[in-house]
């Protein structure tokens, strides 16, 4: 019998949020790890750019995501500190509502299922805390306590570095043109070479139905926009958190200032799809940020209502905003995690173990299952 020579145990396709975690746990696991960037590492063209990320324990989608985020947040301040990098900002994240919207019964579910710090800040209370937003009739808050931001690009070149320093071989600027899943492993195909290793992870964000067709994600693009508040210090980390809002069928987030001046909102969920992520365009017409101009008028009075800057990323999307974790169902060599749906970010280490245990174990201690990749009759 021949022993086939591999080039690695794993490759991990596609270094953006889900690809850098992966190799990095990967790496610390001690396989063999080889990953490829079709642009640089921490760009900002897929779903990992844009400054920052809200980090949220108390969760609008759900309690079951509490035991990922629980071990997502150890993560990420293991990695802020083995790497030295500011990339976790533990501002606290306040989720504003009416008690009896659904998105504010999940936050409220989360924290008392899963015994989380928090404070609920009746009407009044919100309004004296935090006068930067201005309240519906009834509205109320919770202060996630564990809550608060990523530096999404900082974040993925740290994990990334981190799996160099312990040998993962990672090209940049060199797209994987196909996967070949065969034999006893895979073969992995760029313009200059074939590589053959036991398992590939695709982490290929948007991008992931080039490589794997059945798993199709919709890809829809975001817009961030960075208002300047007129009183700067009430917008600092330290007095403004994190936020999440849903009023009147307008759901907002935002980040306190980080780059000196400007206060980050966007909305979710409004972008149309895109026919695929190289239709992305990303200069965008004046009349297009009018609603996020209004929506900063009607809720955020401190700042000035006119954008400085704005930023169009994507994400891909699920129908039914669930991540897809695991391996396909007719090549199990090939693990794939897409389909984040606009609020993967966060638990992007969690999701990185989980790849690395996918692909060397078999199988992980989280209960993915309803995330499976059949569920969409995806095969290879
Ligand atoms: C504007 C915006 C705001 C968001 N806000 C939040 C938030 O506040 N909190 C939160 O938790 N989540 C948030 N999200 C969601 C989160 O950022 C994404 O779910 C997450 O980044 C998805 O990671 P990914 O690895 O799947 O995709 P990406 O980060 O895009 O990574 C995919 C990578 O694969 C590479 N690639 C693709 N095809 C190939 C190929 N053939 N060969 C080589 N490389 C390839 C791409 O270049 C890219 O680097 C937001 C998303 C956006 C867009």
């Amino acid at each position: 019998m021949t022993i086939e020579r591999l080039d690695a145990d794993v490759a991990v396709i596609g270094l953006g949020a889900m690809g850098a975690m992966s190799a990095w746990r990967l790496a610390r696991a001690g396989a063999r790890v080889l990953g490829f960037e079709q642009f640089g590492i921490a760009h900002d063209r897929g779903a990992a750019g844009g400054e920052s990320r809200l980090f949220r324990m108390a969760y609008h989608e759900g309690p079951e995501y509490v035991p990922l985020l629980r071990r997502a947040r150890e993560l990420w301040l293991e990695l802020a500190a083995v790497s030295g990098r500011d990339l976790f900002l533990p501002t606290g994240c306040l989720s504003i509502g009416l008690p009896d919207l659904p998105p504010m019964v999940n936050v409220r579910r989360s924290v008392t299922d899963h015994d989380l710090e928090h404070e609920v800040l009746a009407h009044d209370e919100l309004a004296t805390r935090y006068p930067q937003h201005r309240l519906h009739e009834g509205e109320i808050g919770i202060l996630d306590v564990a809550g608060g931001m990523l530096r999404p690009e900082l974040a993925v070149l740290a994990a990334a570095q981190q799996a160099r320093a312990m040998g993962a071989r990672l090209h940049e600027h060199t797209p994987v043109r196909a996967i070949e899943p065969g034999g006893a492993g895979v073969t992995v195909v760029t313009d200059e070479a074939r590589y053959r290793v036991r398992r590939v992870v695709v982490t290929a964000g948007p991008w992931t139905g080039e490589l794997v067709p059945d798993v199709a994600v919709t890809v829809k693009p975001i817009v961030l926009t960075w208002f300047a508040p007129q009183d700067l210090p009430a917008y600092a980390p330290g007095a403004f958190p994190a936020f999440i809002r849903d009023t009147d069928g307008v759901h907002l987030f935002g980040c306190p200032v980080l780059d000196g001046m400007s206060v980050k909102c966007g909305f979710a969920d409004v972008w149309p799809p895109l026919p695929g992520p190289r239709e992305l365009t990303r200069d965008l017409p004046g009349s297009a940020l009018r609603p996020i101009s209004d929506a900063v008028r009607r809720f955020l009075p401190g700042l000035h209502p006119e954008p400085i800057r704005h930023g169009v990323y994507m994400d891909g999307y699920t129908p039914d905003r669930t991540a897809v974790v695991g391996p396909l169902p007719d090549a199990p060599s090939v693990v794939v995690l897409a389909g984040f749906s606009g609020h993967g970010f966060k638990m992007a280490p969690v999701f990185g173990s989980i790849a690395a245990d996918l692909a060397l174990e078999g199988g992980t201690d989280f209960d993915v299952t309803r995330m499976s990749p059949s569920r969409f009759g995806a095969a290879a």
